[in-house]
Parts: structure tokens; sequence; C-alpha cells
């Protein structure tokens, strides 16, 4: 009889790349998966959605969720689909936000799939999306809430349990015991002073570090976002112009709302009217209220973030604003201008230079955003191309994730290093310039592990303390 086999980690996604975030656990013959992302940006990752899962869903004992971005949850609804039925562990704030992502993740592939159907530029004559809405609201109810630094058990004989990331709402750092191996994710790591979310929870001690890197080769600049975000808006206000400002609806909507409340009420910005056109972003900053102590916002915060916008619901008010004159602010999703309601008003405002459109975070490479960043000027928009004329700001001071720096200074005050360590969740170069950082700054080995690769946990931690 074969020996039962040691504990191993594969790395299926995240791996040169920022998303696809999934990582499986095997011990004993037991599956945990960490994390179910999508696959985003470059067409050829987008591609991996549609992929056999690398083992069968049904063999999957449980997952657990770091947080409810798409990149690390919206996958979950097609393992479901294909015959996950174990539970989902999650933070409770996580459980709520994927309650709003999940079923709209469905909805835009459902979208997406009838618009190729109709335009007939798919491969297949009757296109299926990857999943719709109500795949996606069945897979909720596998979802099982878990307070922060409560110890939770998993199948195995393994454990689990949450820390703060600080990156959104909700957001955790994983550690699995497995095997009396202690493996740790970060998740995706937030900054160290950040306007809503509170620093990301120490290292803890670790065998296994698997470390995300999405600024791996960057330094955040040294800018205060409010003072960086009046000076644009006094500039277009001035000229009349709109500032069409495309945010990510959840933490980055609210971040913008947060300062632009502070702006108006101290008087440093004219009271033009903000617009907030994004059903899920007023449903995210309604979470806010009612997860109170797991940010940076007391109650009052949350009422000036509500009183400062009009919110946005329906299709017509929001094609009526495209016919508004400025001087006003639009705060619309996505953030990436991957799809959305924001489109539309980047086509409206786009071709005139009184007018600006203000990239509010990190822009993936092969989105309209990451074009606009580069330079680009001109968008395949609808099927036409759209010519950009207007003022293009990329914001510098808003990001969600820690940069370099920030992510080293994080590592170093851990007592203990782990013994193996794992760079992932970052483009080619950030990885690997994060790796060296940390080899010739902190004295550690790292590896940027490749798509696929599956080590043994026994091994992984033995041969790095040689
Ligand atoms: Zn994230």
């Amino acid at each position: 009889m074969l020996p039962s086999p040691g504990p191993t980690l594969q790395f299926l996604g995240a791996t040169g790349t920022v998303t696809g975030s999934r990582y499986l656990v095997e011990s004993g013959g037991t599956r945990v998966l960490v994390d179910c992302g999508l696959f985003q940006g470059y067409k050829v990752l987008r591609e991996r959605n549609w992929r056999p899962f690398p083992v069968p869903a049904d063999s999957i004992d449980a997952v657990v969720l770091t947080h409810a971005h798409l990149d690390h949850s919206g996958y979950l609804p097609r393992l479901v689909r294909e015959g996950f039925r174990g539970p989902v562990y999650c933070t409770r704030a996580s459980r709520d936000l994927c309650g709003l992502l999940l079923p709209d993740s469905g909805r835009l592939l459902e979208e997406e799939a009838r618009f190729a159907a109709l335009k007939g530029y798919s491969r297949h004559a009757r296109p299926e999306p990857l999943y719709d809405e109500e795949a996606a609201r069945a897979a909720l109810r596998q979802l099982r809430p878990i307070e922060f630094g409560r110890q939770f058990e998993l199948p195995g004989g393994m454990s689990a349990s949450f820390i703060v990331a600080g990156h959104i709402l909700g957001a955790a750092q994983v550690t699995l015991t497995v095997a009396g191996r202690r493996l740790h994710f970060t998740g995706d790591l937030g900054r160290p002073a950040d306007a809503l979310l509170p620093p990301p929870a120490p290292l803890p001690p670790c065998d296994v570090l698997v470390c995300e890197s999405t600024y791996g080769d960057r330094s955040h600049p040294h800018v205060d976002g409010e003072t960086e975000i009046a000076t644009v808006i006094r500039r277009v206000a001035a000229r009349g112009g709109v500032a069409v400002v495309p945010a990510f609806a959840v933490g980055r909507a609210q971040e913008l709302l947060l300062h632009l409340a502070r702006l108006q009420q101290g008087g440093t910005i004219p009271r033009v009217p903000v617009y907030l056109n994004s059903p899920m972003a007023s449903k995210a900053t309604s979470l806010y209220r009612s997860h109170i102590g797991e940010h940076r916002l007391s109650a009052q915060d949350c009422d000036a973030l509500f009183g400062i916008a009009t919110i946005i619901e329906d299709v017509e008010a929001s094609k009526a604003l495209n016919r508004r004159r400025g001087p006003m602010v639009i705060i619309s999703a996505s953030g990436m201008l991957t799809g959305g309601r924001v489109l539309h008003h980047v086509e409206a405002f786009g071709p005139d230079p009184r007018n600006a459109i203000l990239l509010s975070g990190y822009q993936a490479g092969g989105t309209r955003g990451a074009a606009l960043r580069d330079g680009q000027r001109t968008l395949r928009m609808f099927g036409r191309n759209v010519d950009i004329r207007a003022e293009v700001v990329q914001l510098q001071s808003f990001s969600a994730h820690a940069d370099a720096d920030e992510i080293l200074a994080w590592l170093a005050r851990s007592a203990t290093p782990p013994s193996s360590i794992y760079v992932t969740h970052g483009e080619p170069t950030a990885a690997d310039t994060l790796r060296a950082r940390m080899r010739r700054e902190l004295g550690w080995n790292a590896r940027v592990p490749d798509q696929m690769e599956r080590v043994d946990l026994g091994v992984a931690a033995d041969a790095a303390r040689d």
C-alpha cells in the first residue's frame, strides 16, 4: 500500500498575475482550497476560467476565502455548479460583500454572453455564461461566517483562523494548520495608514508564508489623498468640467466619498454636485454601517458619506446624467473600465477636453483603465472607437494594497522568519522584485512559484532550514 501522502500546497492561480487566487492544500486525502478567484484582464488569462478545474470540484472538502474581491471569490459559483458541496469559510463582512458581488458577477457574465450571441462574435453558436446570477445565489448558501481571531476546524484535522488584512472591509489573512505545519496566506495586504481600514495585523509565526506582491516593484508616492483630489477637483470645476471617477464599488467609492465630504465641509473644494452611480457601491456603503468597529468610520462618518452624494439607482437616471452639464463629480464602477455604467459616462464625457477621467486605483494590464493610464487616447467601447480628449489623471495616493516598502517593513517586524516563502499575486516583475528585496534586505529566501507548481510542505519547510 502506498504511504499516505504528506501535506502539499499547489498554486492553481495568482502566479505571474494578480488574478485567479486559488491555492490547494492537500493532506491525507483531504483537499482545502484557499481562495477561489476568477482570472481577469488579458484574454489568455480569462480563458483559464473555462478550463476544467485542476481537481474534480466534488473532491474539494472546504474552501477558505481571504476576502470578497472577485479575483479571490468569483469562481465559487462555478465550482459549486461543478459539484462542490462543502462549506466556504469567510469573515462576516466578506459573506455580506459576497452577497453583493457574486450575484452581480453572475448578472454581468449573463449580459456578456447575451451580447456575444447578439453580435455573433463568440465561437459558440449559443454562448453560455461561466455562471449566472442564480448559480451565484446558490453558492452563497454554502458560506459559513467566522469571527476574526477564532480558530475553526476544517476537514482532515486541519484548522484555520482569520486575522485582519486591512485591504477591504472583511479582508483577512489566513493561518492554516495542517499536519503540524503552519501555513500563512497574506491574502491581499492593506496599508499601514488607510483612511478607512485598520493596518494589517502582524505576521504570526509560521512555517510557510504565501505573500502577495501586487506592488512588489513599486512604492506609493507620499501624497496626501485629500490634497491630491482637491487639486484636481478644483481645476476641473473651474473650467466647468465633469470629473468622471471610475471606482471599485467596494472600498474605493467610499474612500472617495469620505474625502469629498471632508473637502466640501472644510470649504477646500466648491460644493459641486456629486453623484454615486453604482447600485453596488451604494449597497456596499450601507454595509459599512452594519460593520462599525471593523473600519475607521464612525456612525457620523457613515452619515456624511451618504449625505454628500446623490445616489443613482435606475438606468434612466444614469442615462440622464450624461445630458447634464458640469461642474459635477460622477463616481461609478467598474474601477478599471472593464464594464459597468461608468463606460457610458466615459463615452459621453471623454471626448470633451474640459472634463477629466480620474483613475483611482490599480489598473490591471489589458484593461481600458491601463490603456488610458499608459497614454492611449482611443478606447474601444460598445463596438466603436471613442476619442478621449478629457484630461486623464491617475490618482497616486489611492491603493488598497501595501507597496513593496510597506510589505518589507511588515515582514521585518516578524519575530521568527518563516522557513519557506512563496511570492504570488503579482505580475512577473513585481513578484520577482519583491523576492529579490526579501533576500537582500531581510536575508529571507523566497520563491516565485509557477502556475500549477506543487510543493511538499514537509520537504519545503525542512529544506529551507538547512
Ligand atoms: Zn483584493
